[in-house]
């Protein structure tokens, strides 16, 4: 089953890698040591670097950025990531393997979130395909129901989300992010309303995502952002990113993050950037939950956990 579990894990690297091959992205390699936080300051690990202080990288965010500003129009990122994250739970690991990817975008943000249907059919099918015998193996020691999908993949915003759990009982302020059991909760109820263990959410109200994030044009307390779940369980986060300077530098000011702390980033989109957008997908999580097992460090050779450095 171990084996199994690791040639899956494989399988998906692979798969997301041809995917957006074939669709004309590259792929790029981004340092993992680098001068600040890229995700905000929480949870980020912090080392000595000669006579200066660094951190490791929490995303590829901020350099997959430079890069579509570079002109490079559509890349992507198979690589570490790091997140000093300090709980133990079924779902984080303080090292992943994170599956990013970003573009250029012509009109509107739902062109990301086709690209990410595409990724996870594509994902899915070719797991179907290619893995039977080893879905099989686990699906003897470890039971699980084989992933239901759409071909053309749910897209919910999340004011229905909302409404779909207010209507049953849960109570959910639209201006505030899901938690984990109202995750599960909306899960359980898209799967039963319409068929599926994988939908995209998007259209997340401002308080619950990163100074990068684009408000909508429509309502500025939402953004053009997205989340995608497998069995009520986040696996990606995404959203078309801020690419006008000054409302750039508005958004750092008002998350009250020190601005010196992002100047090349920030210096990066003084001469122009075009509209882009992206995701960032934890591996571990999609091997976990496309097989049903139950923790994240079992899908994962060498787990790092708080209480985890060895092997
Ligand atoms: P969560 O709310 O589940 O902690 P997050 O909102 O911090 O996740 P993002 O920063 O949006 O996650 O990261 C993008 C994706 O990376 C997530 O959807 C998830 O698949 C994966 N991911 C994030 N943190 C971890 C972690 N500590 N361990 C494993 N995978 C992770």
């Amino acid at each position: 089953t171990t084996q199994a579990i690791f040639r899956i894990q494989s399988t998906v690297s692979a798969l997301f890698r041809e995917c957006l091959s074939k669709k004309g992205f590259i792929e790029i390699h981004t340092p993992k040591i680098i001068p600040g936080a890229s995700e905000g300051g929480a949870n980020v690990f912090k080392l000595k670097y000669f006579d200066r202080e660094a951190c490791l990288a929490q995303s590829p965010q901020l350099y997959k950025q430079m890069c579509i500003i570079g002109d490079l129009k559509k890349v992507y990122e198979v690589g570490a990531v790091f997140r000093a994250e300090n709980s133990l739970t079924s779902r984080h690991l303080c090292e992943f393997t994170g599956l990013d990817f970003e573009m250029e975008i012509k009109e509107h943000y739902f062109e990301v979130l086709d690209v990410i249907g595409e990724v996870f059919n594509y994902i899915f099918n070719g797991l179907n395909e290619r893995c039977k015998a080893e879905l099989e193996a686990i699906n003897n020691q470890y039971p699980f129901e084989p992933l239901e999908f759409l071909k053309e993949p749910l897209k919910l915003d999340y004011r229905e989300g909302c409404k779909l759990l207010a209507e049953n009982g849960f109570k959910q302020d639209v201006n505030e992010d899901l938690d984990t059991e109202n995750e599960k909760a909306l899960g359980k109820l898209v799967k039963d309303k319409y068929h599926t263990d994988f939908y995209i959410l998007y259209r997340y109200p401002k308080s619950a995502r990163p100074f990068y994030t684009m408000p909508d044009p429509e309502d500025e307390n939402f953004t053009n952002s997205c989340d995608a779940f497998i069995r009520g369980e986040e696996v990606l986060s995404g959203a078309q990113r801020i690419h006008d300077y000054d409302l750039l530098m508005k958004k750092i000011l008002e998350k009250k993050i020190n601005p010196a702390t992002l100047k090349d980033y920030t210096d990066s989109f003084k001469l122009g950037a075009p509209a882009h957008g992206g995701v960032g997908i934890g591996l571990e999580r999609v091997v976990k939950l496309f097989t049903g097992i139950k923790n994240v460090k079992k899908c994962v050779m060498f787990p790092r956990d708080p209480k985890r450095l060895n092997p």
